[in-house]
């Protein structure tokens, strides 16, 4: 069965969907990249976020509502053609019912709130079409909510605008997750303020350690502890380590790096993820270890969790290569001490405690078929 290996992971953050959608490639079979539900099963996949990644490009080039429609769609009939696999989960009875029919349990999530075009209604519309995560913001900033990143101009907020607080508040009612990986500190603490519910920070690292702007603050880590909310532990190496970061800086100018091309923009990143993983130094995968252990003990054991970023990074640690490596990662947390509860609740049931008591049981009506606007009309 799918879920049979020793350590359930629920994993709070991957963007394979870009893959299948635009290369073709079956998630429901062997495919390349990092993440699929085979390889998923192998490592023990038992939860997942499938990721919306809306290139703010799309912004330009025919609206980041369309794109997003677009990805979802692709997860869609990736469920449908894969019903022995993977099931929905809209709530925590749907979680627990897909892990018991021993299917990984999927859920949608959408990353950048440029993607609502500014809507509430467009946002309930995705609710419906069961989407269940939003990641507030990307890299780039809305005149709702600044990012983590620099350069926001005029125009942009500190933190959350009252549109933006609109837009927690509606998530709260709806029954959705509230994720701040890429906000700014204001935009992270203004959310935490606004939300009724625990919040993820789906896929982030430890600013003590590397002080990159995506990673959390040891303020933030026990702010996000407090409320209930969980840090997932990102597999993002330049989050990680400075020295991989310096480095992959670096050989991005190489000719060779400069070099790949790709018939779109996901089977570039694809050629360039390759190209990063074998040309660049390893980074032990004890480096993610000590993001999670820094969390831990500055956030407790109940605020930490798994948001590996596959497919949605260029290169992965070493040792956690895809997703059946996840079992790697468990078994380096009990070298570390941790004991075997511990390993569960972080690999899987502090997110699925959030997901439970963010998302409402009675919205948990089975996956509505995606709307005229959804379907590409
Ligand atoms: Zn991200």
């Amino acid at each position: 069965m799918p879920t049979s290996a020793p350590w359930p992971v629920f994993d709070t953050h991957s963007d394979a969907l870009q893959r299948d959608l635009d290369l073709g490639q079956d998630l429901g079979t062997r495919t390349q990249g990092h993440l699929d539900l085979v390889r998923g099963a192998e490592g023990g996949l038992g939860a997942l976020v499938f990721v919306c990644w809306c290139d703010p490009a799309f912004i330009e080039e025919g609206g980041a509502a369309r794109r997003t429609w677009d990805l979802l769609g692709a997860g869609h009939r990736l469920l449908a053609r894969h019903p022995e696999r993977v099931a929905w989960a809209g709530d925590g009875a749907t979680l627990s019912a897909a892990r018991e029919a021993g299917r990984i349990a999927a859920t949608f999530g959408i990353e950048g709130g440029h993607s609502l075009e500014g809507s509430l209604e467009r946002l309930e519309a995705f609710f419906h079409a069961g989407v269940r995560v939003l990641t507030l913001v990307w890299n780039n900033h809305l005149d709702w909510i600044r990012s983590c990143q620099d350069g926001a101009g005029p125009g942009i907020p500190e933190g959350l605008s009252p549109f933006g607080r609109e837009v927690v508040t509606r998530m709260n009612q709806l029954g959705m997750v509230v994720d701040l990986s890429h906000a700014g500190e204001r935009s992270f603490y203004d959310a935490l303020e606004t939300s009724s519910a625990p919040v993820l920070a789906s896929h982030s690292g430890c600013f003590a350690l590397h002080d990159h702007p995506r990673n959390l603050k040891d303020a933030q880590l026990r702010a996000l502890a407090d409320q209930g909310g969980v840090v997932g532990m990102v597999f993002c190496t330049p989050f990680l380590d400075a020295d991989a970061r310096a480095e992959e800086v670096r050989l991005r100018t190489s000719a060779e790096y400069q070099g790949l091309t790709g018939a779109n923009s996901t089977e570039l990143f694809l050629r360039q993820a390759q190209w990063m993983q074998a040309h660049a130094t390893p980074l032990p995968m004890e480096r993610v270890l000590d993001h999670l252990c820094h969390a831990v003990e500055v956030a407790g054991v109940d605020a930490v969790g798994i948001g590996s970023d596959y497919d949605g990074i260029e290169r992965t640690p070493a040792g956690l290569e895809d997703a059946s490596c996840y079992p790697q990662l468990a078994a380096g947390m009990l070298r570390r001490g941790f004991a075997e509860d511990e390993v569960a609740r972080v690999f899987f049931t502090n997110s699925q405690r959030v997901f439970e008591a963010a998302t409402r049981p009675a919205a948990g009506v089975p996956l509505s078929p995606l709307s005229a606007e959804a379907a590409g009309s």
